[in-house]
C-alpha cells in the first residue's frame, strides 16, 4: 500500500524478474588478468571485436546507398516494408519445400527481439517453454520475465550434441507452449542432420507442440556439412523461425532480425499472426535504413564472402581442437558450424580447482585467457571458447591453456611441480584469492 505522502518508486515486477544469467555470473567473477600477459578474450560472442572478420563491401555499400537514397529515414509499417519482407521471404524459402511470402515475415530489432516476440506470442504466464541445455541463456531471460517457466532438455555431447529425444518428449506436459530448437547451436557449434531434425519434428507432431527455431546461424556450417531450416522438413508442425543478419553477415550492431511464420499445415490460430503484428507495434518496427538495404544485401552478397569467413572459423576450430584434444583433462567436442567450441574439463584431474567457474577464473588471473564457464549455459564441467579470434591469438591462447592445465593437473601435484609454482596448498590458494579480490577492488575504484 502506498500512502502518496512520501516517495516510493520501486522497479516493476517484470523488471525485477528479468535477468541474464551470463551477466550475473560474469559480473561476480574474479576477472583480473595476469599483469604481464595481454588478455585474450575467448569469451566474446561478437565476431567484429577482433577486426579480422569484416562484412563484405557489398553489405556496407548497400547501407550507404540506402542512406543516400533519402527515402529510408521515416517510419514504415511496424512489421517492415513490403520490399524488405519480400526479400527475407525469398532468402528463407527452400525450393519445393518451403514457400514463404512477405506476409509471413516480421522484421525485428535483431534476433533476440524476434525470439522475444515469438515467446511472448506463444507462451502465457504459467505455461512452460522447453529449451536446450547447454543453451543460449536468453530464452530463459525472456521467458522468466513473462512468468513462463523454462524446462531444460539435454543435448548429448557423445552424440555431437544431438537432442536427448526421450527427455524432450518426457518434458512435454499440458502446459508446454513451445519447444525452442537452436540449430546450428550456440554454445555447441553442432549442426543437426536432416534425420535428427525430422526426429525432433516427430516429437513435436506427436504432441502437437509448435517449434520456435533459433536459426541465427543459418548456413553457418563447415565444409561438408549441410544446413536444413527445420521448417523445410515438415508439412505439419508450425515453426516460427528466428534469424537475422547478425552472425552470418557479421553486423551484430545493425540490429536486423526477423521471424518467418512457417505453417504449411495451417494450424496456427490467426491470433498468433495478429499477435506478432501487435507485438511489433511495441517498438514501432526495426531500423528502416537497414530495411532499405536488405533486398540488396540478401541478393548481392557474394558467396565468396561466406566461404572465406567460414574457412577462417573452421581452420580455427581444427587448430584449437587438435591442440586441446592432447591436453590431459580436457575433452574438446569438435563443432560442425557456428563460431564456438565446447571443451569438456575433467575436474577430477584438477584437484586444486573446485569447478569450471574457478578454473576459468584462475585461467584469467594466471594466463590472461578468458573462456566462458559451462555454468553460463547450465552445463558444468565445460568451458566455451569462441573461434572468431585471429589465428595467432588463438594459438597463443591454446599454448597458455596447456601451461595452465599442466600446472594444475593431478600429476603435477604428485611430483611437486604445482607446489613449486605455489598453487597446490589450500592456504596459498586462498591467500592468492584474497590478493585477486583486493586487486579487483583496486581496479574498480581506480577506473571510476
Ligand atoms: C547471437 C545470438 C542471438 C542474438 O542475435 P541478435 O541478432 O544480436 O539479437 C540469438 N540466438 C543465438 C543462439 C545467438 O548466438
Amino acid at each position: 500500500m502506498r500512502d502518496r505522502k512520501s516517495w516510493n518508486v520501486p522497479a516493476s515486477t517484470f523488471a525485477k524478474n528479468t535477468f541474464n544469467p551470463i551477466r550475473n555470473i560474469i559480473e561476480n567473477m574474479q576477472i583480473v588478468p595476469h599483469p604481464d600477459k595481454p588478455m585474450i578474450a575467448l569469451s566474446i560472442g561478437d565476431p567484429t571485436v577482433f577486426g579480422n572478420l569484416k562484412p563484405a563491401p557489398e553489405i556496407v555499400e548497400a547501407v550507404v546507398e540506402a542512406t543516400r537514397r533519402g527515402s529510408c529515414n521515416g517510419y514504415v509499417s511496424s512489421t517492415g516494408t513490403e520490399a524488405a519482407r519480400a526479400a527475407v521471404a525469398k532468402y528463407c524459402s527452400v525450393e519445393d519445400k518451403l514457400e514463404l511470402q512477405a506476409k509471413d515475415v516480421v522484421l525485428c530489432s535483431g534476433c533476440s527481439c524476434a525470439l522475444d516476440m515469438c515467446i511472448t506470442a506463444l507462451c502465457s504466464p504459467g505455461q512452460n517453454l522447453l529449451v536446450p541445455r547447454p543453451g543460449f541463456p536468453i530464452y530463459t531471460t525472456l521467458a522468466v520475465g513473462l512468468g513462463v517457466q523454462t524446462k531444460d532438455y539435454n543435448l548429448l555431447p557423445e552424440r555431437s550434441w544431438e537432442i536427448d529425444l526421450e527427455m524432450l518428449e518426457a518434458s512435454i506436459d499440458d502446459q508446454t507452449a513451445a519447444i525452442v530448437v537452436n540449430n546450428p547451436s550456440n554454445p555447441c557449434g553442432s549442426v543437426y542432420t536432416k534425420e535428427h531434425l525430422i526426429a525432433i519434428l516427430e516429437v513435436a507432431a506427436r504432441n502437437k507442440v509448435p517449434i520456435i527455431a533459433d536459426e541465427i546461424y543459418d548456413h553457418f556450417v563447415f565444409e561438408g556439412q549441410e544446413y536444413h531450416p527445420i521448417a523445410s522438413l515438415t508439412e505439419e508442425v508450425p515453426v516460427l523461425s528466428c534469424g537475422g543478419l547478425t552472425k552470418r553477415f557479421l553486423v551484430p550492431g545493425w540490429r536486423m532480425g526477423w521471424i518467418t511464420i512457417c505453417d504449411r499445415g495451417n494450424v496456427l490460430d490467426q491470433e498468433v499472426r495478429n499477435g506478432l503484428q501487435s507485438l511489433s507495434q511495441r517498438i514501432i518496427g526495426s531500423n528502416t535504413l537497414v530495411q532499405g538495404a536488405l533486398p540488396t544485401i540478401l541478393a548481392n552478397t557474394p558467396q565468396s564472402f561466406f566461404t572465406d569467413t567460414l574457412a577462417q572459423i573452421q581452420a580455427n576450430a581444427e587448430l584449437s581442437y587438435s591442440i586441446l584434444r592432447e591436453v590431459p583433462g580436457l575433452n574438446p567436442i569438435m563443432p560442425q558450424g557456428a563460431m564456438y567450441m565446447m571443451v569438456g574439463v575433467d575436474m577430477t584431474m584438477f584437484p586444486g580447482l573446485k569447478n569450471d567457474l574457478e578454473l576459468v577464473e584462475r585461467l584469467i588471473s594466471e594466463e590472461s585467457v578468458f573462456c566462458l564457464p559451462g555454468k553460463c549455459f547450465d552445463c558444468p564441467n565445460y568451458m566455451r571458447i569462441v573461434l572468431t579470434v585471429p589465428e595467432p591469438q588463438l594459438r597463443e591462447a591454446c599454448k597458455r591453456i596447456i601451461t595452465f592445465c599442466s600446472r594444475h593437473h593431478a600429476s603435477a601435484h604428485v611430483n611437486g611441480l604445482a607446489h613449486a609454482n605455489g598453487h597446490v596448498n589450500g592456504c596459498e590458494a586462498e591467500s592468492l584469492k584474497n590478493v585477486e579480490k583486493a586487486m579487483v577492488v583496486e581496479v574498480k575504484s581506480g577506473s571510476e
